[in-house]
């Protein structure tokens, strides 16, 4: 019940009790009233019949002492008393009129009566007395039949007095029982409506109001300190302290509900900035490596509860390789043909297992696991495949951060796109088409770079140049040029190794630069590389082109001169080489100490 509910039933009730109360005084002050009039009446009466006793006994005595003494005195005096029948009368009216009751009436009439007879006995002995019959007439006023009517007369007298003294004892009695009773229910009332304010005062002001308040108070202040961990109790009451109750429930689920969003908002933006900080290192990336350690270190800060794998497809596009993995992804194939994975397939993501309502990719090993295959895609090609798959140990859902996902892939895909179009760049850059070689500029940035950095080290140039190669173009044409220009650099390479790295320099010209080898031992490799080209006869198109030879020059650096002057000093020793009949290596610190021995 509402508390204005409560308070205004309180009043009402208080209103009737206190009406009730007022009432209940008024009768019984009324009661009071009832019993002055009863003891009045009762004096009333009591003087009537005093009257009419006295009254009786007196005009007796008037005409006894008449008779007696014949003094004219007395029967004027018991004349004077004539209209005494009169005053009865009248009083007999008055007693029915105050309500005196029937046997009252027949009291008073019976009384009057009597009064009557004496009379009538007297009146009738003073007219005896008045012809002379004194002895007669006392013999009337004292013999037996006067004394009979008085005592008649007292008696009846006496029985009136017994009935008003009832009456007035019974009026009396009621009045005061009815007075008692209506001042009780006063009392009471007046005692219930100090008990109902008193308790509607405690009950509306202690337990509806300050209880709840100040248990509300110190709820409101820990949701002013948003601490929406505090309890607050469901409060059924239909009244204002419960409609409080419902406020502040509604205030806690707001506020959590704001936490709640905040806290997504928070996760989100944190999301994002990882995503974002990722794609700044990706744009930064100058191999595919790298790229796969950053994303390997961003994927799982960015999804804790997805495992992954970063794929790329090889140049033929038929088989995809993990370049990077994180959070131990097991339920892809570290490496698979693209056909195995439907979402390579459709060009588009690929949820597999989803509640097996859709198929699973084929190079995933169980078939329980959810897992999501994103293309990577640049500029229409596809280019790898990004693999996420729900961690086992705990509960995820990998679609909510689909979008996510998506847009990291998008990324992760364009990134590796420019990658890969970097890498072709720098190789057209520094390779020779035909060969497959370092070319003439690769060599010099090489070159400077060991005058930087390596000066200190030992290092071996070798200058190859084929001996007549221009015959092999004259007589088989430039196709067949070009056959021996691959031949040869292939042995170039396959006999380098590791162990240096080779150039074409221009034209038929090659250069090989061996780091941390001695002249000695770089003269040892030409010869060795020399013989080995040699060797084998070729062949184009089915005509024999016959061996090819090449002439070498070596030099070295720095204990025979400075790297800057390395290529000169090795093409000196090849011109020498040329000059000393082809098909020959020579050194070019032995050209120095021949040239100095010369
Ligand atoms: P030498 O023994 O003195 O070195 O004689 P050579 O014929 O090898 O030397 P020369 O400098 O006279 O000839 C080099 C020729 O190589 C000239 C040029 O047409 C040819 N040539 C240069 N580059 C290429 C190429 O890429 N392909 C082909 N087929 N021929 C090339
Ligand atoms: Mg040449
Ligand atoms: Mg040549």
């Amino acid at each position: 019940m509402r508390i204005s509910a409560i308070t205004n039933w309180a009043y009402g009730v208080t209103v009737v009790l206190t009406v009730l109360s007022g009432g209940a005084f008024i009768l019984s002050a009324d009661s009071a009233n009832q019993e002055r009039l009863a003891v009045e009446e009762h004096l009333a009466f009591e003087a009537l019949a005093q009257d009419l006793a006295l009254g009786a006994e007196e005009r007796s005595d008037e005409a006894r002492l008449y008779v007696m003494r014949g003094d004219e005195r007395h029967l004027i005096a018991f004349h004077g008393r004539e209209n005494e029948e009169h005053r009865r009368e009248a009083a007999i009216k008055t007693l029915k009129a105050r309500g005196a009751s029937s046997a009252e009436t027949a009291a008073l009439e019976e009384v009057e009566q009597d009064a009557e007879a004496l009379d009538r006995l007297e009146v009738a002995a003073i007219t005896a007395y008045g012809n002379g019959e004194q002895s007669k007439a006392q013999q009337m006023l004292f013999g037996p039949e006067h004394e009979r009517l008085q005592t008649d007369l007292l008696e009846t007298v006496g029985r009136f007095r017994d009935l008003v003294n009832a009456r007035t004892g019974n009026a009396l009695n009621d009045a005061r029982l009815r007075s008692d009773w209506f001042g009780l229910v006063a009392k009471t009332m007046l005692a219930l409506t100090a008990a109902l304010f008193l308790g509607v005062l405690y009950c509306v002001l202690r337990r509806r109001i300050a209880m709840p308040l100040a248990h509300m108070t110190g709820i409101v202040t820990r949701l002013a300190k948003q601490d929406y961990a505090v309890e607050v109790p469901l409060d059924q009451r239909r009244d204002e302290i419960g409609e409080m109750n419902e406020a502040i429930h509604i205030f806690r689920a707001n506020g959590l509900e704001r936490d709640r969003l905040d806290a997504e908002r928070r996760l989100d933006q944190q999301t994002k900035d990882l995503i974002l900080q990722m794609m700044h290192r990706l744009q930064a990336c100058q191999t595919q490596t790298e790229l796969a350690d950053v994303v390997a270190r961003f994927a799982p800060q960015i999804f804790p509860n997805l495992a992954g794998h970063l794929y790329v497809l090889n140049e033929s596009r038929t088989l995809l390789s993990t370049i990077g993995s994180w959070l131990d992804p097991h339920q892809s194939a570290a490496s698979f043909a693209s056909s195995a994975c439907w979402g390579l397939r459709r060009g588009r993501p690929h949820l597999s297992n989803r509640g097996q309502s859709d198929i699973a990719c084929q190079h995933l090993n169980e078939s329980n696991v959810t897992g999501l295959c994103v293309p990577l895609t640049a500029q229409g090609d596809t280019i790898g495949l990004l693999y996420f798959e729900e961690r086992s140990d705990v509960v995820t859902d990998v679609e909510t951060s689909r979008l996510y996902l998506e847009l990291i892939a998008e990324n992760i895909g364009l990134a590796v796109a420019n990658l890969q179009l970097r890498e072709k760049l720098t190789h057209l850059a520094v390779r020779d088409a035909l060969t497959g070689l370092f070319n003439r500029r690769w060599l010099d940035e090489s070159l400077n770079r060991h005058a930087r950095e390596e000066a200190v080290n030992p290092l071996v140039c070798l200058m190859i140049d084929i001996d007549h190669f221009k015959r092999f173009n004259d007589e088989f044409g430039h196709d067949a040029g070009d056959v021996v220009m691959q031949y040869v650099a292939q042995i170039v390479i396959d006999m380098v190794g590791g162990a240096g790295t080779a150039y074409r320099f221009g034209g038929e010209e090659f250069t090989v630069l061996l780091p941390g080898m001695t002249e000695a031992a770089g003269f040892e490799f030409a010869e060795a590389l020399r013989t080995k080209i040699a060797t084998a006869p070729l062949s184009h198109r089915g005509r024999i082109l016959g061996s090819v030879a090449v002439s070498i020059g070596v030099a070295s650096a720095p204990a025979a001169g400075t790297v800057p002057t390395l290529l000169t000093r090795a093409d000196a020793a090849l011109l020498n080489a040329k000059a000393g009949g082809r098909n020959m290596t020579v050194s070019a610190a032995k050209l120095i100490l021949g040239g100095l021995r010369d």
